[in-house]
Formats: C-alpha cells, structure tokens, sequence
C-alpha cells in the first residue's frame, strides 16, 4: 500500500542519517546492574536519581495500596476517580513545599508531560504572552503549542534577553517558562534572577523540576530549596517517575492557582486519574525522599558526580558545566556519537546517544545519567571505558 512505502522511505532516510532510534528491552528492574536484550549491563541511562525504582519499601507500598485501593481509579478525578490515596498525597506535596510557595496546594497527574499540558493551556490563552527558554523539554513546547498563546523564545539562560522580552511585553497574562535543570544539558536556569523579573513584569513563572525535584536541596525540595526560592508567582511542576522512583508529576502552586487548574486543565479533567496504589507507593518514597536515608542518598550521588567528572580525562572529553547527575559528553556528528555509544555497548557499559533533534544539530552526545544506586567503583570503570575509547571519528 503506497500509504505505507512512504512511511517506509521516510524510515529509511532515517536511517541514513544514523536519526533511527530502536527500542531495547530491558528485562529485570531499573537499576544500575540489568538484564538488557538478553545481555548483562551497567547501565548509565535511567533518570532514577535516588534508586528508589527497585526499593523494596515502595515495592511493598504499591502491594499494599493495591490491597488497599483496587488496582484501577475507574474514572477521572472530576467524576469518582478522585481517592483518599491521591488526596493524602496531593497534601503531602503541599506540606513539603510549604517553605517555597505560599498558601499552597499541589495537584497529582498521571505524567509529567500530562501536567506541562495541563499548567500552560489552563494559564495561558490566545491573550497571553508565554515566554520560552529555548532549550525547554518537549511537554513544554508542546504546552506552549496548546495553549494558542504567543510564544517568545529566549535564548538558553539568557535573563537579560528575557527582560527585553518582558519589558517589550503589553499582555495582561505573561508566562515565563523554564526547565530547572535542562535535561540534556544538565546546568541550571537562573532562576532567582528569572523570578525576581517575573515579580517585577507581573509574570508567572513555571518551573519545570523534573530532575532536581528529591534530587537537589539538603532536603531534597528541588531547585527552590537549592537557590531559597519563595513567592506566590512560582508555579512548581515535580516529576515522580524519576527521583521519587514511580510515575506521574505534581504541580504545587497557590491554592486559588491549583484550583483554576482543577477547573480548566483539559489534561487533568479529561483523563483518568492514575491508579491509587501508584500515590499510595508515592507516599513511601516521599518518606524517604524526606528523610535521613534519603539525605545519604542525596550526599552519595553528589560523590559520585564529583568523582565522574574528575576521572574523565578531560582533555579528551568535552563536559557541560553541570553539577547535576545529567552528565553529557558531547560527541560531534550523528555517526560519531552512535559509534562511541556502540563501542561502550559492547564493553557492557549503557549510555545512550542523544541525537537531533532532541539536542542541536553537531551536539550529538552520550549522556550519562548518574543515580545514588550507583557504586564509586562502576562510575570508575565507566570512566576508565570512556579514557580508553578508541578514535572514532
Ligand atoms: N519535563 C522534563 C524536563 C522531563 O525531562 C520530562 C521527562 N523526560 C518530563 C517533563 C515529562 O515527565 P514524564 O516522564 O513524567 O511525562
């Protein structure tokens, strides 16, 4: 059918410009030792910052809210799909987030693309001016699309082009939205700086906290806590299919803001709520998270970053300027990139290649991502493999 050769020839021309991606099947729990297509890995590719996918406490705690709960919700959360689980936890974020942002409120959704969806197209309509940083996660992009409003990019970490924008700006409801820690980059955004313009140019600020939520902060409160953030403008969008080790994403914000959402987010009203159990196990890694063990965790992926980057020889290694457990390395072309993350493939070391048009084009990279599972001694031999990569340009 000539609907499907086309199909086809495009796949092809993916092909020949090293852009086919391919699914690999990965066999035991997320962790740094897995069963990958049959093969034994050490993997450096999963955002489970903490290790808290394959812990034994949140494994209990999705049985027991299992037990508890049924497995499925049943309806969405505006119908009968709304449970206590879901409540508990909804309050729970309000409560850990309570430093950062005033009267708050947090909203549960189903993933984290669903909650970007949902806070760009309830906040900004074809009225406003939503303000982009250029590197943002795709779910933002996306947001942005849904939402009809006007779009102004801004380069990456550039708070003074943001202030022209926003000076320049005559809409009544002005958005600026940023990744916290960008997750192919893995610096931060400027945010104390971006906030101070959103109080100034009346501005909401949406920050989208994938990978510092757990992650960054003593206490593990994310980018707010890392840079002491506190204002009702903040609009605070936490993932928890990586730090916190399950799935799904909360947004924390004023009460009357989590509300309007409650009242508008087509993606929230729409969908079915996620199955309790899943906020139930939530509520076990959110004890961690906020705890001494999750403290240690925290401090031990800070060691191993720290040691990644001083063992990589760098005057072979191009770095980012990232703290964070994102650490790309950047490879130059397409072919390059696959070709170096093949060779590591085959010595048992996982680290996947990112291409455009996830990243820009020439920047193509082999991004590790560290998790608190790891032990110093794999991030050395991970090190030690890269050092000893032959050429492969
Ligand atoms: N924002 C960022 C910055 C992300 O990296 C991701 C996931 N990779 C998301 C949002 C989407 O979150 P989820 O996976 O829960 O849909």
């Amino acid at each position: 059918m000539e609907l499907i050769a086309s199909l086809e020839r495009e796949l092809q021309q993916l092909d020949r410009q090293s852009l086919r991606r391919r699914l690999r099947v990965a066999e035991t729990p997320c962790a740094p030792r897995m069963k990958v297509d049959g093969r034994d890995m050490l993997a450096f590719c999963s955002n489970d910052y903490l290790g808290l996918a394959s812990h034994p406490l949140l494994i209990e705690a999705l049985q027991e809210g299992a037990s508890r709960y049924g497995v499925g919700s049943g309806a969405s959360h505006l119908i009968s799909g709304h449970s206590r689980a879901h409540a508990l936890l909804e309050e729970r974020f309000a409560d850990f987030l309570s430093p950062h942002i005033e009267s708050p409120r947090a909203l549960y959704f189903c993933t984290g693309y669903m909650a970007n969806l949902a806070v760009l197209s309830a906040l900004a309509g074809r009225d406003a001016d939503l303000f982009s940083e250029e590197l943002n996660h795709a779910s933002l992009i996306d947001g942005a699309r849904l939402s009809r409003s006007n779009l102004k990019v801004y380069p990456h970490g550039d708070a003074a082009a943001l202030e022209q924008l926003l000076k320049a700006s005559t809409a009544k409801t002005k958005l600026v939205v940023t990744d916290s820690v960008f997750s192919m980059d893995g610096d931060l955004a400027p945010l104390p700086e971006m906030l101070r313009l959103c109080e100034q140019y009346g501005a909401w600020l949406v920050v989208d906290d994938a990978h510092g939520f757990g992650v960054l902060g003593q206490n593990g409160r994310g980018a707010l806590e890392h840079f002491n953030l506190r204002s009702p403008y903040l609009v605070y969008m936490g993932t928890l299919g990586k730090a916190a080790g399950v799935g799904g994403a909360f947004v924390a914000a004023h009460s009357t803001v989590i509300e309007w959402l409650v009242q508008r987010a087509r993606p929230y009203i729409y969908t079915t709520a996620a199955a309790p159990a899943l906020a139930h196990a939530l509520m076990a890694s959110m004890d961690i998270i906020d705890g001494a063990e999750g403290a240690q965790r925290r401090s031990h992926l800070r060691a191993l970053i720290a040691q990644l980057r001083s063992e990589l020889n760098l005057q072979r290694w191009k770095l980012f300027p990232s703290d964070t457990a994102i650490q790309p390395v950047i490879i130059g072309t397409n072919e390059e990139a696959m070709r170096a993350g093949a060779a590591l493939y085959e010595q048992g070391f996982w680290v996947p290649g990112i291409r455009p048009p996830t990243v820009p084009a020439g920047t193509a990279r082999l991004r590790i991502t560290l998790s608190a599972s790891h032990t110093g001694q794999e991030v050395s031999q991970l090190a030690s493999a890269f050092n000893l990569l032959e050429a492969f340009a």
